[in-house]
């Protein structure tokens, strides 16, 4: 069968994610068959760059052989089992590496099956922690302008994309929102931390307001990624965690995108040198393999929930796959590949080639900022470079890149306006520049007019 015959099938049956599927009487959908390193292959053998890790998931590229065989061999060992009242190795020997690994003391391991159900974890265990130790008027969640938890009810709330948000507004838990710390709108020639430290003003302001009613503040460190690849200085995730104890407010951080190496260290919270009270990991977690996910947390928040069953102090909470074996199985891998490959700093190599396969891209007439953090690049487009008057978001020219792109051979999927690069970590040097090279082609022809 060829690509036209599995899309009409698709079609006839499918609701894809996060799609106007009234596109699709236009854009082309792509059937995927393979995937083997940082390629996609269709059914007619088109191969597809994925500059993008699939969604920001894949660290190791695709049927990575490493990976593979870990899950295989899982396979055959125990597919899944119950995590209530049953353990089993995997998930007893991950929990011990990611405790390891996690910044300062995330002695606690509580496993999810996705991003958004992380989150929910998040907030549900921040909230009964306070109301274990009596303070029942913490009810509510700061967050910051821009960002995006997740797109289950809970997250939907603490997240700000009105994109994804605005319609669902009349089923959400209200929440306090503090402008995001986001360098894109410092004033010309201040620096990105002072700008943070400027901004900091607003959310001391929100704690000190609304600190005795607050369970957290959940943040997105350092890149909020689906806010269009915002980016901020690590000071404000500094003078956050310290306002945070000062208000005794927890700190929730949000690293389902930009942990494990995506922003040059391990976690981006490592940056600020901060360990904050619940540390939510997804996607990269099992090198793009699985829905797996996992909130660490201090001794401390887990010994308050610690009593006899009756006193209703007990986390009720289950995801049917919970800690699965397979999921388990694929993060082991993944971790051992960083352990193995000196992955982190192959990385900073590969972000200085990306930075300076961009370099030009300033230049262009509506470009209005190329930023990066490790091995994230994004390129804002803008109608004004000057007043950095933005292009109104039903011209799509992010969409106009996207089908250059595809023609060429190359996965990016922009945001509104942002062009950028989340490739694999095994992607080369030569691909990168060929990358660079498709994207100022597809930059130029979505500005042209
Ligand atoms: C992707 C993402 C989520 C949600 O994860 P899902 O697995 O898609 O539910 C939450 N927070 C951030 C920062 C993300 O990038």
């Amino acid at each position: 069968m060829n690509n036209q015959q599995w899309v009409q099938r698709d079609l006839n049956v499918l609701w894809h994610p996060c799609t106007q599927m009234k596109d699709h009487e236009q854009l082309p959908l792509i059937p995927i068959r393979s995937g083997k390193g940082v390629w996609l292959e269709d059914f007619e053998g088109r191969r597809y760059l994925d500059a993008i890790s699939s969604w920001w998931v894949n660290l190791f590229g695709h049927a990575n052989p490493r990976i593979n065989q870990a899950i295989r061999e899982q396979l055959d060992q125990l597919e899944h089992v119950l995590l209530a009242g049953f353990s089993h190795e995997p998930v007893i020997r991950l929990s011990e590496q990611l405790r390891e690994l996690a910044p300062g003391k995330l002695a606690r391991c509580f496993y999810a099956d996705n991003g958004s159900s992380a989150i929910e974890v998040a907030l549900k265990m921040s909230y009964h922690y306070w109301h274990n130790l009596g303070k029942k008027n913490k009810t509510r969640f700061i967050t910051l302008a821009n960002s995006y938890h997740g797109e289950t009810l809970g997250a939907l709330a603490v997240g700000d994309v009105a994109l994804y948000k605005e319609i669902y507004k009349p089923l959400l838990m209200d929440v306090i929102t503090a402008p995001s710390p986001d360098s894109f709108f410092r004033e010309k020639g201040e620096s990105e931390r002072v700008y943070a430290e400027r901004q900091f003003i607003h959310m001391e302001k929100a704690l000190e307001r609304y600190g005795q009613e607050a369970c957290a503040v959940i943040v997105e460190p350092l890149v909020q990624c689906a806010g269009n690849m915002r980016m901020y200085d690590p000071v404000y995730l500094s003078l956050l965690k310290e306002a945070c104890d000062r208000y005794e407010v927890h700190l929730i951080a949000d690293e389902m995108a930009v942990g494990f190496g995506r922003t040059g260290t391990m976690f981006a919270c490592e940056q600020a040198n901060i360990t904050p009270d619940f540390l939510c990991l997804s996607k990269g977690l099992t090198g793009g393999y699985l829905p797996f996910a996992v909130v660490l947390t201090h001794e401390k928040v887990y010994q308050a929930f610690y009593d006899d069953y009756t006193t209703l102090r007990a986390f009720l909470h289950s995801h049917s796959y919970t800690g699965s074996p397979l999921g388990c199985s694929a993060a082991l891998a993944t971790l051992d590949l960083f352990k193995e490959d000196s992955v982190l700093e192959n990385n900073r190599f590969l972000a200085k080639t990306m930075q300076e396969a961009t370099a030009h891209f300033t230049d262009h007439p509506h470009v209005a900022e190329v930023r990066q953090r490790g091995m994230i690049l994004a390129i804002e487009m803008v109608k004004d470079k000057v007043s950095r008057e933005p292009y109104p978001w039903q011209e799509r020219r992010g969409l106009k890149v996207y089908q250059y792109g595809l023609e060429q051979g190359v996965l990016l999927r922009p945001l509104g306006n942002v062009v950028y690069f989340m490739p694999p970590y095994v992607i080369t040097s030569e691909q990168i520049r060929d990358l660079a090279q498709v994207a100022w082609e597809g930059i130029r022809r979505a500005t042209q007019d």
